[in-house]
């Protein structure tokens, strides 16, 4: 059983002194494949991990928004009408939720949240998105909004965006609010369409392997700019909305017309990106073995190392190791520069190939990763 709503009931009846309304709970993610195609109005199939962030809540009437966490300093309190920059760090992302609702026209009078979370804080597993989101379905539910849930995604995401100050696309708020179990989440960032494909993985004995590699690389911030503008200007170059719309059997052509050969890489892996996304989609479909789609896991692995050049030595040692012990296909996962890796692995290797990543990262003389399995979880819902 998972005690977390117990938990953070019982931290939210301490701080108040009277239980709090309800507990609601969003799940981390990892995406499984399509990496920085959100922003190019790409695919993306992520998954919820059953690792959530749990948040207590109670309304307020007198406008002001109190946030403590388990894993964090505080308690925060906010004034009656917080605006950004008002309020910094880790509450950011509560009362940013807060204060997106109200510039929506919603009526959110005030509200004490205690938050508690297992999805590691930083690691590229979205905990940001697991706090918005607990937080965004907190507020709906006390304060009877009735918003849907990808409405609700989307003002998570305002929240991480204006509030806090980070730019994100709406990928994590998106699969944290609509994930469901044993399923991986299809999002097509142009339509914003969304569709569930299921995988069942243990029915085939096989095991998502998450590699948290613990490096945290300064580029991490910059080298997303970078790579953003750089995917503006092969747009740009190639007179097209966004690099969604170039077909992959040209893409040579356009490499030649975009005429810059770090631009034409980084067209190349979001061209090709795309491709594999679908291509995973239709091999799952099918309803065939899943071990078929390891292979596509790979290729983007090499394509976001060598034309996207955003993995790290540490992300290449986990993929190449658990690789070299049979992992069927392993690739980072996230934005890269750190962070983790996800791997497809038979579920009785799983043990022993995190062991093997384990004893390289030793000898290389990097941190001690940390593994882990993962089935596809389900998504935001109120527990308590
Ligand atoms: P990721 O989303 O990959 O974990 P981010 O940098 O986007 O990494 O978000 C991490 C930040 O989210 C933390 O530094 C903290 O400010 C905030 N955060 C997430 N979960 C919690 C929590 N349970 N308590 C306090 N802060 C949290
Ligand atoms: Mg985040």
């Amino acid at each position: 059983m998972n005690r977390a709503p117990l938990r953070v009931a019982a931290a939210f009846e301490h701080a108040h002194g009277r239980p709090p309304a309800g507990v609601w709970a969003a799940p981390g993610r990892v995406n499984l494949i399509g990496e920085h195609t959100d922003y190019n109005d790409g695919l993306v199939l992520p998954f919820a991990l059953p690792l959530r962030c749990s948040a207590a809540a109670s309304p307020r009437a007198d406008g002001i928004v109190t946030a403590r966490s388990l894993q964090a300093p505080g308690p925060v309190r906010t004034g009656t009408s917080v605006q950004p920059g008002e309020v910094s760090g880790w509450a950011g992302y509560v009362v940013g939720v807060v204060w997106a609702m109200r510039v929506e026209g919603f009526e959110v009078p005030g509200l004490d949240v205690v938050v508690d979370s297992d999805v590691p804080l930083g690691a590229g597993l979205s905990s940001s998105a697991a706090l918005e989101c607990a937080a965004a379905l907190a507020v709906n539910d006390v304060f009877g909004l009735d918003l849907a849930s990808l409405e609700l995604a989307r003002i998570a995401r305002r929240a991480e965006n204006e509030f806090v100050g980070a730019p994100t696309g709406l990928m994590d708020q998106t699969v944290s609010m609509l994930a469901q179990e044993d399923h991986l989440l299809l999002i097509d960032h142009r339509s914003m369409a969304v569709e569930p494909i299921r995988v069942d993985l243990a029915a085939h004995g096989l095991a998502l392997l998450i590699v948290d590699t613990r490096a945290r690389h300064r580029n991490v911030d910059g080298g997303y700019g970078r790579r953003r503008a750089e995917c503006a200007e092969a747009a740009q170059r190639l007179g097209v909305a966004a690099l969604r719309d170039v077909d992959p059997q040209g893409i040579d052509a356009a490499m030649a017309q975009v005429a810059d050969p770090v631009i034409g890489r980084r067209l190349r892996h979001v061209v090709t990106e795309i491709a594999r996304v679908r291509s995973v989609v239709t091999s799952l479909r099918a309803g065939g073995d899943p071990r078929l789609i390891g292979p596509t896991l790979t290729e983007s692995q090499v394509s976001m190392r060598d034309d996207f050049e955003i993995s790290c030595p540490e992300l290449d040692l986990a993929v190449e190791v658990a690789l070299a012990s049979g992992a069927h296909g392993a690739r980072l996962t996230g934005g890269g520069f750190g962070g983790c890796t996800v791997a497809l692995v038979d579920a009785d290797t799983a043990g022993p190939i995190g062991a093997a990543v384990a004893d390289a990262f030793a000898s290389a003389g990097f941190r001690a990763p940390a593994c882990s399995t993962a089935r596809p979880a389900g998504g935001a819902r109120r527990v308590r």
